[in-house]
């Protein structure tokens, strides 16, 4: 089958299986009905290279946005009428694959076109972009266009150098970074300085060092990354009713609502009518299948798949594109279509000539991989690649999977289809020998000698070559249900239960990194400093400690004060990795309770040059301020940092004593009362407050 366009799959996406389709899903069916009148499913609609030559261009990512939750992918749960519209309106992808079922390299593939063996980014947080790779906005910025980015988690960070080509990166973030989530804000606090932005309305907020400024007159292009669907699954009223039972799709229909209002007001703007828009989740959630909770284990195509949407009406017709995409064919099919030169060394390609029928689809095959288990825990590294229907997963028990006849993955054929497989493990192999090592940010043989020196062995992926039947993930999945259980029982206030479970999987699996770091995260949260250095001293010893969990350890011992072997942990990591700016932090704090602000501030100092609006950096420079008695600066610190995040309690705490120094006891007041409104069990606001009331 030369021509893929399916229009009739339109159709059948929008009957009313589950009876209560709202009005506007309604008037899209009769529009979906019209567009599939007369013979065009037999023939692909003109799309010519630059045919969106001067458009805008809006990427929308939904995180954690499994495929089929949404309508047009055959849910009936009706949560996405605006996504169902735009894909009704515009061309679906009805197969798209993530690269890696992880937040940071997934986007870094779709910013890049490159698979993660070629942009490095091989996990969250201890990776950085590969700062030499072209990327869809630099490409975009090259080609005139003005260009701003607005996330919605810490995961994605400008530290972790996906900022590049942007002329604004908002990344402000709000909640406390104290608990084991990580800091986001919602679809709404993302897309209100992107309307903004984009519609170039009234300055949206307080000042902030990164305040958007709308932009000129002429085309743009804006990221918005929409963190909601991710865990933990907290949608706000009325989605928290209304899905009381099922959060995850109440994070969904909050989220698809969002972003329908949001569009609504760019089109209210008249700023619709030339803008591309592009809809992509960078991987699904796995609700249980195969016993994974969430993602980042496995690789099945709960977590593989994709929603990928391209809507332009009427320059880019109604369709289906049913043969599979990938997630870096996306840059350069964005690239193609609006006429602008291509990234150099990308693996993805264009795929408007197979959608426009000029070429005959081949499949080049889609290369995964998941390697978080393999870096934090020496678990066997997952890598696999879909092609022709099947799925090969690389690992010591390997899986084959016929996708047509078993979209469950639930029939392993690699014993049974043997030639299937060897084609596969060839075509897999020819990627992976084109690989960059998977190594988080090194660490040099002096580092190591050094870290040794203090008893220390820092782990890395070298460590062990040859993985077993029991390294399998499969084998091992329990213990992420563990790490589940005890973040569950730790938020029910059952911290016994939770270390408890941690205790057990370490026990059971001695190089379980991240499950030290965790243990040690709540024994502290617990009050037991000491016993909190004590696991992680153990694990570093033993010999299972990563940059991650060493950061965590020269934490902890500033928290034990036990300040000369903080800074001894630290300066190693930072000395040896210029870019790890939370290892940087880290140390910076430790320098100021030393006594030593000139070294503090230098830290700071290069966290806050590369990631500007790391809100609880401006946080420790205020404190840093406040100690050396330069009052001003810490006003100015702490109001930065109450800009970007209003949610910091410890920064209007701070903000209060400065404004008590200088005299000004009524705002100070003012201050230590916002503290406490955030964070009622703030004892030095308390004090602070009920010292000035006296
Ligand atoms: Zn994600």
């Amino acid at each position: 089958m030369t021509r893929r366009l399916v229009f009739d799959v339109v159709r059948r996406a929008f009957r009313p299986a589950g009876g209560r389709l709202t009005a506007g899903v309604l008037a899209i069916l009769v529009a979906g009905a019209t567009a599939c009148d007369s013979d065009r499913a037999s023939r692909a609609a003109p799309l010519p290279a630059g045919a969106l030559r001067g458009a805008n261009v809006l990427l929308v990512t939904i995180d954690t946005l499994r495929a089929d939750r949404v309508g047009a992918y055959g849910s009936t749960r009706v949560l996405t009428p605006t996504l169902d519209r735009l894909a009704a309106e515009g061309l679906r992808f009805a197969t798209a694959y993530a690269h890696v079922p992880l937040t940071l390299p997934s986007h870094a593939s779709l910013l890049t076109g490159s698979y993660p063996t070629r942009h490095g980014v091989r996990d969250n947080g201890a990776f950085r972009l590969d700062d030499k790779l072209p990327t869809l906005a630099g490409a975009l910025k090259s080609s005139g266009y003005r260009t701003a980015a607005f996330v919605g988690s810490f995961v994605v960070d400008a530290r972790f150098g996906l900022d590049r080509g942007f002329d604004l990166y908002d990344d402000r973030m709000l909640g406390s970074s104290t608990g084991l989530e990580p800091v986001q804000r919602n679809a709404e606090q993302v897309l209100a300085p992107a309307l903004d932005w984009i519609v170039g309305g009234s300055s949206p907020q307080a000042p902030s060092p990164a305040s958007p400024q709308p932009p000129a007159p002429g085309r743009w292009f804006a990221w918005v990354h929409l963190y909601d669907p991710h865990e933990p699954y907290a949608p706000p009223e009325p989605y928290r009713s209304r899905y009381s039972s099922e959060p995850y799709d109440g994070e969904i229909a909050f989220t698809d609502a969002a972003l329908g209002s949001f569009l609504n007001r760019i089109r209210a703007a008249a700023a619709l009518e030339n803008t591309l828009v592009v809809i992509a989740a960078d991987h699904g959630e796995s609700l249980g299948e195969h016993g994974e909770r969430t993602h980042g284990l496995f690789a099945y195509d709960a977590t593989l798949r994709v929603p990928l949407i391209i809507w332009a009406p009427p320059r880019i017709a109604a369709a289906v594109f049913t043969d599979p995409i990938r997630l870096v064919d996306v840059a350069p099919t964005l690239l193609d279509l609006i006429g602008a030169s291509a990234l150099a060394n990308a693996d993805g390609r264009s795929v408007r000539p197979f959608a426009a029928g000029e070429q005959q689809f081949e499949d080049p095959g889609s290369y995964f991989e998941a390697l978080n288990a393999n870096l934090t825990r020496s678990w066997a590294p997952l890598t696999g690649i879909v092609q022709g229907g099947h799925k090969l997963i690389d690992l010591p028990l390997p899986e084959v999977y016929d996708l047509a006849a078993d979209p469950g993955e639930q029939r392993n054929v690699y014993a049974s289809q043997r030639d299937r497989a060897r084609d596969l493990e060839a075509r897999l192999d020819r990627i992976a020998a084109g690989a960059a090592p998977a190594a988080p940010a090194a660490v040099d043989a002096e580092t190591q000698n050094r870290l040794r020196s203090l008893g220390y062995v820092v782990a890395s992926v070298e460590r062990k070559r040859n993985y077993t039947a029991a390294d399998d993930p499969k084998r091992l999945v329990h213990l992420d249900a563990a790490l589940d259980d005890a973040a569950a029982s730790w938020s029910r206030g059952d911290a016994a239960r939770a270390i408890g479970t941690l205790q057990a999987a370490v026990r059971e699996r001695p190089d379980f990194t991240v499950a030290y770091d965790r243990l040690a995260f709540m024994l502290r949260g617990s009050g037991r400093v000491a016993d909190a250095v004590a696991v992680l001293d153990e694990a570093a010893r033993a010999g299972h400690a990563d940059r991650p969990l060493m950061r965590s350890l020269g934490a902890m011992l500033r928290d034990a004060g036990d300040l000369a072997r903080s800074a001894a942990v630290l300066e190693p990591l930072v000395r040896d990795d210029a870019s790890d700016l939370q290892a940087a932090d880290a140390l910076g704090q430790t320098y100021a309770r030393m006594g030593r602000g000139a070294r503090a501030r230098e830290m700071f100092d290069r966290v806050i040059a590369a990631s500007p609006n790391a809100a609880a950096t401006w946080n420790n420079v205020g404190a840093l301020s406040l100690s050396e008695n330069r009052t001003a600066e810490a006003v100015d610190a702490f109001s930065k940092a109450i800009a970007i995040n209003p949610d910091l309690a410890s920064a209007y705490n701070g903000l209060g004593v400065a404004y008590a120094r200088l005299g000004q006891t009524g705002r100070a007041v003012e201050q230590w009362k916002k503290a406490l409104a955030l964070r009622p069990d703030f004892a030095d606001a308390r004090y602070n407050l009920e010292r000035a009331s006296r």
